[in-house]
């Protein structure tokens, strides 16, 4: 269906989306860039509409109803989400784009006219975009249930890697076997759709531990590419676009993960990395050292330079404001303050970078891992805030972890490390940190907003 006008008018669209991806890599400009995305998706949406639509006109009461439905409750949803539960979200609006993709394809395949052939473009496009969509919908669920604790790490299938090369090449023999049918067979693709949302359960259920960031960007560029698919569907160039722009960015974020985990791809699908991985703890007495809030105090304003790690429990404790109150309080006494970010520090990527944007910690004390670790040895106290993980030790040193490789914060080469946290408990990859029992590390048990209140009102007073 050819309209010169609209089809400009989808154009505008996408360069909306590309301007506002554009935006969303620098704090500074995501805010405008997500806006510009969405006001570019928003158009999109309604431009659609007034594309004619061959029969029956009172579809537009169902895709109103459901405009509106949606609309209540997404919106309600964001308004009401905590910052620390948005990976959770995440995966959940993921999850539904995938069921959208697979759901369309099947209802595309559902209305294919009598005598449309098996093996053709059409058929090959709808079964592809019914695979990625509904892996990308029950793998999204099973994560979401991971991140939100209702399902456990522990929860192992046997012989994961088996059942998922099963499943896999029962997904390719299946639609194959769809494709050389003398005529449409609706039933098949029905089983077809069962054994794909089963294998979007098996696929993710062995990984876990701290190798959710990266199953959850790749399940990302999953819906992407289902909702590209879903568009080849309907020969629709927005969608087409748009999905290529969410699966080739989360492509590329899942590689930057992996990297940033000096893991494999390979290695985090078929590794079934689980929290429950076997670290050897220290058979020696371990002693651990306590910090008092007025001696920490007295020892961060004699420091030349403080490295700020922040961690998931910063986030939980909602303490990025009164970090960066502490921030401006030693600053003004001569100190020199940094945050060292570690790339999958917190529950989502960028999660440390948002935190702290949203107390305008200024950008430029922001250190990626690596320019953090050339400059550890020259820091004389680190203040570990809810870091647990990213600081661990063991990601070097014991091969059974299930974190080795990963690479770590170096806080022990600073001259001291002093870690806020409430409890001895782990992080969330459910292993002992070594790091606590350090020569150098001394523990501030607590709330972290409530501790870095304290320190902030002793470095006033000190
Ligand atoms: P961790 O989960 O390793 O540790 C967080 C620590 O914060 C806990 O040990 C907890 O200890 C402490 N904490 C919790 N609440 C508070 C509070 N109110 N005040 C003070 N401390 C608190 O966090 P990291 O950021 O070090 O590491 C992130 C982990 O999450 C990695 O394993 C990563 O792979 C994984 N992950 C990351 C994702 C991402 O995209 N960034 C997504 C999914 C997982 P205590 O209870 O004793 O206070």
């Amino acid at each position: 269906m050819e309209n010169p006008i609209l089809d400009f008018l989808y154009l505008v669209c996408i360069i909306l989306f590309i301007i506002g991806l554009k935006r969303l890599s620098h704090p500074d400009t995501a805010k405008k860039g997500n806006m510009i995305a969405g006001f570019g998706m928003g158009a999109a949406i309604l431009i659609t509409m007034f594309y004619p639509m061959e029969n029956e006109s009172n579809n537009y009461l169902w895709i109103v109803g459901g405009l509106i439905l949606g609309g209540i409750i997404g919106f309600t949803a964001a308004k009401k989400v905590k910052m620390t539960a948005m990976p959770e979200m995440v995966s959940l609006f993921n999850g539904l784009g995938g069921a959208c993709s697979m759901l369309i394809a099947a209802v595309e395949f559902y209305n294919l006219p009598e005598g449309t052939p098996m093996m053709s473009t059409e058929v090959l496009t709808i079964i592809f975009a019914l695979f990625v969509g509904s892996i990308a919908f029950t793998g999204s669920i099973v994560a979401w249930g991971k991140l939100d604790g209702f399902l456990r790490d522990s929860l192992v299938l046997p012989a994961p890697q088996v059942i998922n090369i099963i499943m896999l090449v029962a997904v390719l023999v299946l639609s194959g076997f769809i494709m050389v049918q003398p005529e449409l067979n609706f039933t098949l693709v029905i089983i077809l759709l069962i054994v794909c949302l089963v294998y979007g359960i098996t696929f993710v259920t062995p990984i876990g531990g701290g190798d959710m960031p990266v199953v959850i960007s790749l399940l990302n560029s999953f819906t992407g590419i289902a909702a590209a698919g879903a568009g080849l569907i309907y020969g629709n160039q927005v969608m087409i676009v748009g999905g290529i722009i969410v699966g080739a960015s989360g492509t590329i974020l899942t590689v930057l993960m992996c990297q940033a985990m000096n893991r494999s791809l390979f290695n985090v699908i078929i590794g079934g990395f689980s929290g429950s991985g076997s670290s050897s703890g220290s058979d020696r007495e371990q002693v651990v050292k306590e910090a008092s809030h007025s001696d920490t105090a007295i020892q961060l304003k004699y420091s030349n330079k403080v490295m700020v790690v922040p961690g998931y429990g910063l986030a939980v404790a909602q303490a990025q404001h009164i970090c960066h109150d502490l921030e401006k309080a030693l600053e003004n006494e001569g100190v020199e303050v940094k945050y060292a970010i570690h790339p999958v520090a917190g529950r989502m990527p960028g999660h440390m970078n948002v935190l702290l944007a949203e107390a305008d910690v200024p950008y430029p004390k922001l250190l990626e891992l690596e320019e953090a670790n050339e400059q550890m040895s020259t820091t004389d106290m680190v203040l570990v805030i809810g870091a647990n993980d990213v600081v661990n030790p063991a990601a070097k040193e014991d091969t059974g972890s299930p974190i080795y490789g990963m690479p770590i914060l170096d806080v022990e080469l600073a001259g001291t490390v002093i870690v806020l946290k409430r409890s001895m408990r782990p992080g969330y990859a459910g292993i002992e940190n070594p790091l606590f029992f350090g020569e150098k590390t001394k523990m501030l048990f607590g709330d972290a907003k409530d501790s870095l209140g304290k320190l902030k009102e002793e470095v006033g007073n000190a």
